[in-house]
């Protein structure tokens, strides 16, 4: 027997092998084992287990447990032996001579000495693992702490490092170690953290180092992409958005965003999340279009779920960009161009109304606003002309035709004010014109699949006409879309809300918006009856790109990206930005330090 089996024997015990319950099978002369051997019989009147003791019902037999496992050979009795004990008749005599022998007292010794030390083992063992389980949680309070002063500074665009990293001077050790120092003021594990670390003058694992805190912004950007990219691919459809700027060091950054429809319990929600600025190298249709497909793949995001393309600054990207946003349209035809009317709306006091073609007073009204806002929308378009996101290339002409402006070219010298002025207008109100036209075809696009969407529309039985025709030609689009369902759908639909507002007289529900309409759909759990109307309702929201999202994260990245810190990696830059844009994500610690301890562990 090796001593393997010897130390797992023993590990675990006698009690299993003893078979004290068994059936014991009489031999020739009658006689039978019985459960009463297994029980000194004390004076008082007690018993006791004989825990040596144990019984084969296989061999019908009797063992002495350690004899089999230590006694030496020369000593060998028939309990030691593989045959055992059978000798029933003799049992009576030959059990207490065996307790009592020396050879069995010594063999028992070696037993109970193992079996202590195996004990002791498992409790040193045990203690170990105590030892170890309470390092991690140690190590794992002092991580989120550092974690949580990072996500602090990034939050507020705040630089992280200093230019010294010396704890031990007294000087400015840059924004993250004063944070870390300031909470050691009053959160006692930080304080017992850093009075370690100073006290061994960074001869132990600090986590404190830029090389550190470089890993803990990339783990905690890369955590808040990943829940994004899984709420994206649950919403399934998306939007893209893309925009480029020149940062601090001349670089064009274009800054993807992705827009999506959320639902969840809380409510639904249409999200825009900034992912990441990508490094343009080479303004052509065919690279910007191969980097944001690229990009897109290795986000895990499928490119026939892009139902949208939104790329704000029609100046930022030259005439490159409707390349761009043609060639992706051509890889997914149900990739539909939006345009922003944000810059527009910015400049004109009262809104710029939408031209819709099914009612043409609105088209007199949106003429009307232009009429009377011309200037202002004129001040708009300049401000796209010659907004900070302009290539070089659009700025030079635009240098360009200033100077010719300020009369300094010889055939500008003999213009009147007057006809200079005149001149400017008339540029503007041709650039006002294209941007007027572009837009228009876009929301005519947009128009032509989703106007039933309008609440108005909806309810208004004079428009089945319209509706059906345009659920055809919608549904035609869109093949995971049903028309003869759609329409049914929308009748019911049509019951749904005039009961509910004979039920809720106050609610304006003519005001509604496409939103309004879809939350109210998921509040009141009718989803499963109109499950054609809700996916055309997520795309209409998904593909109609409105907000200044990129822009948000150009106001980021000169704050990120400044002279002091022009030299950053595109990494940091880019997590540094999403930290901050995306500043009221939820972030889960625990993952991150798990996912952090991950790495380490893979690393040694
Ligand atoms: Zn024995």
């Amino acid at each position: 027997m090796d001593e393997t089996l010897k130390t797992e024997l023993v590990r675990q015990g006698t009690e299993e092998l003893q078979n004290k319950d068994a059936w014991f099978p009489r031999d020739s002369n009658g006689r039978s084992f019985s459960k009463d051997w297994f029980y000194i019989h004390l004076d008082n009147g007690e018993t006791m287990l004989r825990t040596w003791l144990v019984f084969s019902p296989v061999n019908n037999a009797a063992y002495c447990f350690p004899c089999m496992l230590f006694q030496k050979a020369k000593w060998k009795s028939s309990f030691g032996k593989s045959s055992g004990f059978n000798a029933w008749r003799k049992l009576s005599p030959r059990l207490l001579e065996h307790e009592r022998s020396s050879y069995h007292l010594s063999a028992f010794t070696i037993w109970k000495e193992l079996e202590m030390r195996l004990h002791k083992q498992e409790t040193i063992d045990a203690a170990a693992q105590l030892a170890q389980q309470m390092s991690f949680e140690k190590w794992k309070a002092i991580l989120v702490r550092i974690l949580d002063c990072i996500l602090y500074l990034a939050r507020q665009t705040l630089p992280i490092r200093g230019h010294s990293e010396d704890l031990n001077t007294d000087g400015n050790c840059g924004n993250f170690l004063e944070t870390f120092k300031l909470l050691a003021k009053y959160d006692p594990v930080a304080k017992q953290h850093l009075h370690r670390v100073q006290r061994t003058d960074g001869y132990i694992v600090s986590y404190l180092s830029p090389q550190s805190q470089d890993e803990f912004i990339n783990l905690l950007g890369d955590h808040i992409r990943t829940v994004i990219f899984q709420n994206i691919i649950k919403a399934k459809y998306f939007a893209i958005m893309f925009d480029s700027t020149p940062d601090i060091s001349h670089t064009d950054q274009m800054s993807q965003v992705i827009r999506y429809v959320q639902i969840e319990d809380s409510g639904v929600h249409v999200t825009e999340s900034f992912i990441d600025f990508i490094q343009l190298y080479r303004k052509s249709a065919d690279v910007i279009t191969k980097q944001i497909c690229d990009k897109l793949q290795a986000d895990g995001l499928k490119l026939e779920h892009c139902y949208g393309q939104g790329y704000d600054n029609a100046a930022t990207m030259a005439g490159h960009i409707s390349g761009v946003q043609k060639r992706i349209l051509d890889m997914n035809p149900k990739a539909i161009s939006t345009h922003r009317w944000d810059i527009l709306k910015k400049h004109v006091p009262i809104r710029v109304k939408r031209s819709c073609n099914t009612r043409w007073s609105s088209t007199h009204e949106a003429v009307c606003v232009l009429a009377e806002h011309t200037e202002k929308i004129i001040d708009a378009l300049e401000a796209l002309r010659d907004g900070p996101e302009e290539t070089s290339e659009t700025g030079e002409r635009r240098v360009g035709r200033r100077k010719k402006m300020d009369g300094e070219n010889s055939c500008d010298a003999g213009l009147t004010l007057i006809q200079e002025t005149s001149r400017e207008q008339l540029e503007a109100i041709d650039q006002l014109q294209a941007e007027i036209k572009k837009r228009t075809t876009q929301m005519n696009t947009l128009h032509q699949r989703f106007a039933f969407l309008q609440i108005q529309t909806l309810l208004d039985t004079k428009k089945d006409d319209f509706i059906k025709k345009q659920i055809q030609h919608t549904c035609a689009q869109y093949p995971e879309l049903n028309a003869a369902s759609m329409l049914t759908e929308i009748t019911r639909l049509r019951d749904h809300i005039i009961l509910y507002k004979e039920v809720n007289p106050d609610e304006q529900v003519a005001n509604w918006s496409a939103l309004d309409l879809l939350r109210w759909v998921y509040k009141w759990k009718l989803q499963e009856s109109l499950t054609n109307f809700v996916v055309t309702l997520r795309i209409f929201l998904t593909i109609t790109v409105s907000t200044a999202s990129c822009e948000r994260s150009f106001s980021k990245l000169k704050r990120i990206k400044t002279y002091q810190r022009s030299t950053m990696s595109q990494e940091r830059l880019s997590n540094l930005a999403i930290l901050s844009i995306e500043r009221d994500f939820n972030v889960d610690f625990n993952s991150v330090v798990e996912k952090f301890a991950l790495i380490k562990s893979r690393r040694i």
